[in-house]
């Protein structure tokens, strides 16, 4: 079990809570005795804390374990027949929400439109939220992870600014939290995604890691010595917008040549659509989605391949930035694109290398890109309630 940062927060007693949690989750079942033998704690202190987890729902007591003598101990689970975290990942076009369970497993998720006025937006998914809520009167939600295409300050628990969705200065956590009464982790999706990796992922332990997020846009999640980067604004990571060019095409943001204007799903279907487009009989674009480009490009499409291993080139030219500047060990890139890692790989490598003299990093896809997106969501509430190696 990795050590336990201790934030300014945090009390003695909180850290004890994830610890003994921590503990159910990696060894369950596992006896209040064995608790206490591992933590060092008093055996009187395992009880206080197990007791109020049972009441919480986070931990039930399943079949009675072995013992030598005497009475046979209770053995500890987490709940998962009856606690659930709720993820809820907002995109421009599509939010997904995601039910997991206390182990931070997604059981389910299904989507919604996301409405592009902001007030429309979160009236529509309390709705939804409360209508999960009440088809499932014995589940009990133990929080609600919320990641935006953007940038949030943490003091003010606000959406500061999503140049994708053209929203600025949102309050979401407030009126999600009044209308199901759970409570909500705000958080930037590639910090989320960064936290989900280096905290309960497979690259658990990681101290200089960074996550690249692509989708409509790109988000970098920076993880350094141990500490999630927010900088002195909060808003550190927004590369994305680091204009390559200042007369390449416009991005969301109002400046030209975004980073994100190259390498994202937009880029693609942008290049798509111009190529297709030049050799189309009638001259229009053909508008398709990302997903039948990444199909197009499985079945040897030309163009579309060509799309995407121009994607790849300047994902590879903005990661030798990150890679020079922050020297990490490892890079992840999260998102549709990673299906295309035959394509996306090879080109993003070479990009990356013909541009420093550094040496590169470790670079791989997170495992499928919608799901690595939702981790991050339930890691939000799994980081309050089991602590992290991770300070954020
Ligand atoms: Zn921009």
């Amino acid at each position: 079990m990795p050590p336990i940062a201790i934030t300014s927060t945090e009390t003695v007693r909180d850290v004890n809570r994830h610890r003994i949690l921590g503990l159910i989750r990696a060894r369950q079942p596992i006896s209040r005795a064995e608790l206490a033998r591992q933590t060092g704690l008093q055996p009187s202190t395992v009880s206080l804390i197990t007791e109020q987890l049972i009441g919480q729902n986070w931990v039930t007591e399943g079949a009675a374990g072995q013992a030598s003598r005497g009475r046979k101990p209770r053995l500890l689970y987490l709940n998962v027949e009856r606690a659930r975290i709720l993820g809820v990942d907002i995109r421009p076009a599509l939010t997904t929400i995601a039910i997991a369970d206390p182990n931070g497993r997604v059981i389910t998720y299904e989507r919604m439109p996301t409405a592009p006025q902001p007030r429309v937006f979160v009236r529509n998914l309390c709705r939804r939220l409360q209508a999960f809520l009440r088809a499932h009167p014995r589940l009990v939600c133990e929080g609600i992870g919320v990641t935006v295409p953007g940038g949030v300050d943490h003091a003010r628990r606000r959406l500061v600014a999503a140049p994708n969705l053209g929203w600025r200065d949102i309050d979401l956590k407030a009126p999600i939290e009044l209308a199901t009464g759970i409570p909500v982790e705000l958080e930037n999706a590639a910090n989320a995604c960064a936290i989900a990796e280096a905290s309960f992922g497979t690259h658990r332990e990681t101290k200089d890691l960074v996550v690249v997020t692509v989708s409509e846009g790109i988000g970098t999640g920076i993880i350094s010595g141990g500490r999630l980067v927010r900088g002195a604004s909060g808003l550190a990571g927004e590369f994305g917008h680091v204009s390559f060019d200042e007369r390449g095409p416009l991005c969301s943001c109002g400046r030209r040549g975004c980073w994100e204007v190259y390498a994202s799903n937009t880029a693609a279907l942008r290049a798509y659509s111009e190529a297709a487009g030049r050799g189309a009989a009638t001259g229009h674009a053909p508008g398709i989605t990302f997903d039948q480009l990444l199909t197009l490009a499985e079945q040897g499409d030309g163009k579309a391949v060509a799309a995407l291993s121009g994607v790849g080139d300047y994902l590879g030219r903005g990661i030798a930035m990150l890679a020079t500047g922050l020297a990490p060990s490892l890079i992840l890139v999260v998102g549709e694109v990673t299906r295309a890692w035959g394509i996306i790989g090879p080109a993003l490598e070479k990009g990356a290398a013909a541009r420093t003299s550094s040496p590169l990093p470790r670079i791989a896809p997170a495992g499928d890109g919608a799901e690595a997106r939702l981790r991050g969501t339930v890691a939000l509430v799994l980081r309050k309630q089991f602590g992290t190696a991770i300070v954020a």
